[in-house]
């Protein structure tokens, strides 16, 4: 079995805290982040794995959709082989993500700064929320 890591700190000091629809609930030890992992068995609800699909086309790569959704990567490329995905080359747009809970989210869009000039996709996560927001790669930048 691989060793889960915490996303914030890469700890592996982690405290199993509940089930939270169908994905084991951590606590790591040494930040105290709270995050989810999809407990893998035969069947993965279709629903994350058109999240990852999307995440793949997205430009996401293999190793962060992992880290975000808490399924191992090769599953994750045996679904684009399985379902012959090809994602456009996109040299314009970088994904950025973030899992937040509730009220972290809410305190994200107060700001409407964090809005500007990109927009954002929302989706749940276990009892998190994804977002995922693109930045435009900056002309002339160093
Ligand atoms: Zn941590």
């Amino acid at each position: 079995m691989k060793q889960i890591a915490c996303p914030k700190c890469q700890s592996e000091a982690l405290i199993k805290s509940g089930v939270v629809k169908g994905r084991q609930r951590f606590r790591c030890k040494d930040c105290s982040y709270s995050f989810t992992v999809l407990k893998e068995g035969k069947n993965i609800d279709p629903y994350y794995v058109i999240k990852a699909l999307q995440l793949y086309i997205e430009g996401v790569t293999f190793r962060e959709i992992e880290r975000i959704l808490g399924i191992s990567h090769v599953s994750v490329m045996n679904w684009v082989k399985r379902y012959n995905i090809k994602a456009p080359e996109n040299y314009e747009y970088r994904p950025t993500y973030k899992v937040l809970s509730h009220t972290e989210m809410v305190d994200f869009f107060s700001n409407r700064e964090s809005l500007k000039s990109s927009g954002c996709m929302i989706t749940e996560l276990g009892d998190k929320f994804m977002l995922i927001k693109w930045e435009r790669f900056r002309k002339n930048s160093p």
